[in-house]
């Protein structure tokens, strides 16, 4: 047999690219240098794209960026000791957002461990933390195998970050080719689908609820169940909340979205469904005061030696119109007295599950309150998430594609549509227009520098329906978000489950890459506030050289949450250090940031009217030979409205 007489030699390096490729990996993210360039360049020569970035971080939160969007893992690529340490940020990031991400790490030399090498560092351990998986595979023969196995535990179950370490001394080895063995391509995840008596529950607790509420996490978009739950939502017409990466599942627009009284909805909701989303600050936890429970006013009488009497208590439970009517008694307290029952909620069901508590208050004397939390589903493909905060009434294991086909198929059964006059939608509705017409009020007043709500009602105005919305920052991410729509699933990246500041470059270099391979034309509109763009600022240069369809707009208040104007600056330093007296939420004031990206030959622009920003954005848009970065100069000082809630102002949800 020819094959194996042949003599025919091949490298470390080459061995890892051809496993990469076996395993159909398309993009690797990465900073070459010793011992990983010939790892590069042998998976570039079969045909893998590499992207190389100017910091290891944003490299890797760009591979994290390719797992979400196309559910298989991209690479990061990065060398020993440091570049392995800048890129456990992006791992960390990748493993709390869920999101599939292969990180490939060069190590120091075997034979001279524990020496003192060059860049040494325990890094298999180090990773352990951030990962699902880490390992060194032993041999060169054992790569392709380590590296099946890292590419699909970061598919397989909760998706996740893992991590494949080669020593310095595999990357040039020579070995026969012959005594190479290539796995297979790992499979797409198995599909798991719930239980048949949890569907039947849930869907008939969904029929019974009397203020449904839909809430669609980042979970259902990474789940591709846009088309199941678009048509969970249209036929039965319920009201859905999507989080900020579960915008575009059902589109922004549609007239059962309900994220513009997020609050409202969140607060009265007595059923609630997460469909891939976690009850955690995201969602505040699925406790109060966030969450209304159901709160029970039952007259005196009803206690039977100091406990409530079942019966009765049941019978009010279900009268949803009693509580209502009993809280807006409490609306009629006064100030004081709403206070204080608030107070009170919040420090007796804030513990893990509910319990009835009695209130003593001169005014409602003759009441006291029974705390019942909204009915919570959880739909996940990761048991452990199961029963976080919040003990759920059911819990539906399995993808949620195929466990929303189960509920669809199993509410097929009845003819049934949630009432779309209920007094819940009106509650909904009304919520909605006050608050959408508040933030447009803001948005056209007239007053320069321009507030955070005028700059995005302008943007939105001029959105393609099919660009990628990348965003980080404070009340730039927070704000943006409610102006900016999103119609695509998977089309919105942001600071995510981790609040992650400076993944903004990367994760739009990462939509800019996938953008030209499968939907060449879209656009990629990156929103940073002037912080959190600092952070992976040289990453524009990455932009230009490899000439990426992406519009970076600056959002610069001069600070981080808030800055100062120029002449405050000015006479702010005129005595002292600046050490000693710039507030550490300074930065420096009208900063020329759209000079970053000009220096690397793409257009800036420095605009402080509505009319400039307009006229900036259109020819951004227009050109699509080159990169933009807007820079927006803003009230330095601006904020969000008003809000309903004290807890509202303090959250920076
Ligand atoms: P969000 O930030 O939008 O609230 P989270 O990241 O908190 O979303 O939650 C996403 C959830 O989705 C995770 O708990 C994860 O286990 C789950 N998930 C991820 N992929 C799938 C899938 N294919 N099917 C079901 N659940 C999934
Ligand atoms: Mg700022």
């Amino acid at each position: 047999n020819f094959a194996e007489r042949s003599e025919e030699q091949v490298s470390g390096a080459k061995v890892i690219a051809q496993a990469l490729k076996t395993q159909d990996v398309e993009y690797i993210f990465g900073i070459v240098g010793i011992p990983v360039t010939e790892i590069a360049i042998a998976a570039q020569q079969l045909g893998i794209k590499y992207i190389g970035m100017r910091n290891e971080q944003a490299a890797c939160y760009a591979a994290s960026a390719i797992g979400y969007l196309t559910s298989r893992p991209g690479v990061c690529l990065v060398v020993s000791g440091p570049g392995l340490i800048h890129a456990l940020g992006g791992m960390a990031n990748a493993n709390m957002n869920c999101w599939p991400l292969l990180v490939i790490g060069g190590s120091s030399e075997r034979n001279q461990e524990t020496m003192g090498a060059f860049q040494e560092f325990p890094q298999v351990e180090a990773c352990r933390l951030y990962t699902k998986f880490s390992a060194r595979p032993s041999s060169i023969e054992a790569i392709p195998f380590v590296i099946e196995k890292a590419v699909r535990s970061s598919i397989y179950g909760r998706p996740g970050a893992c991590y494949v370490d080669i020593p310095a001394d595999f990357v040039n080895l020579q070995v026969n080719v012959n005594s190479i063995k290539y796995m297979e391509r790992c499979m797409s995840p198995p599909i798991s689908m719930a239980e048949t008596s949890a569907v039947c529950t849930a869907a008939s607790v969904i029929r019974n609820a009397k203020q449904p509420l839909l809430i669609i996490g980042k979970g259902a978009a990474y789940a591709h169940a846009e088309e199941s739950i678009k048509k969970l939502v249209e036929q039965y017409k319920l009201p859905f909340l999507p989080t900020p990466m579960g915008k575009g599942v059902v589109p922004d627009n549609h007239p059962y979205c309900v994220g513009a009284a997020r609050s409202r909805a969140l607060q009265f909701a007595d059923v609630i469904v997460l469909f891939g989303a976690r009850l955690n600050w995201i969602l505040h936890f699925g406790l109060p005061p966030r969450y209304q429970p159901d709160v029970k006013f039952i007259q005196k009488p009803s206690f039977v030696h100091g406990h409530p009497d079942m019966e009765l208590l049941s019978k009010w439970r279900s009268n949803r119109a009693m509580f209502l009517e009993l809280f807006s008694k409490c609306g009629s307290l006064g100030q004081a007295h709403q206070h204080h029952l608030r107070n009170l909620l919040e420090m007796h069901i804030s513990g893990p599950y509910a319990r009835p508590i009695k209130i003593k208050n001169s005014e409602v004397d003759s009441y006291s309150l029974w705390f019942i939390k909204p009915r919570i589903y959880q739909v996940d493909i990761c048991a452990e998430e199961l029963g976080n905060n919040v003990k759920p009434a059911v819990t539906l294991l399995g993808n949620i594609h195929a466990v929303t086909k189960q509920l669809l198929e199993e509410l097929d059964k009845t003819p049934w549509q949630y009432p779309p006059e209920s007094k819940w939608w009106k509650t909904l509705r009304e919520k909605m227009k006050s608050n959408e017409a508040a933030s447009k009020e803001l948005a056209s007043k007239k007053s320069l520098p321009m507030n955070y709500y005028t700059v995005f009602y302008h943007v939105q105005e001029q959105l393609p329906r099919d660009c990628f919305v990348v965003s980080e920052g404070a009340n730039t991410m927070d704000i943006g978000r409610t102006v900016l729509q999103n119609y695509l699933p998977r089309h919105r990246l942001d600071a995510g489950t981790f609040g992650t500041m400076g993944v903004g470059l990367g994760f739009a270099i990462a939509a800019a890459v996938v953008a030209k391979d499968r939907s060449p034309g879209q656009w990629i509109i990156c929103v940073e506030g002037d912080s959190a763009f600092g952070f992976s600022g040289m990453e524009v240069e990455t932009i230009c050289r490899y000439n990426l369809p992406i519009i970076l707009l600056v959002v610069n208040n001069n600070g981080i949450y808030q800055g100062f104007d120029t002449d405050t600056w000015k006479e702010m330093l005129k005595f002292q250090d600046a050490t000693a007296v710039v507030p550490p939420m300074c930065l420096l004031p009208n900063s020329h940031y759209e000079q970053v990206m000009t220096a690397f030959g793409g257009k800036g622009y420095f605009v402080q009217t509505p009319e400039e920003l307009q006229k900036s954005l259109r020819q951004s848009l227009a050109d699509t030979t080159k990169p933009s970065l807007i820079n927006i100069m803003i009230e330095p000082q601006a904020t969000r409205k008003a809000q309903d809630f004290h807890w509202l102002t303090r959250s920076n949800m």
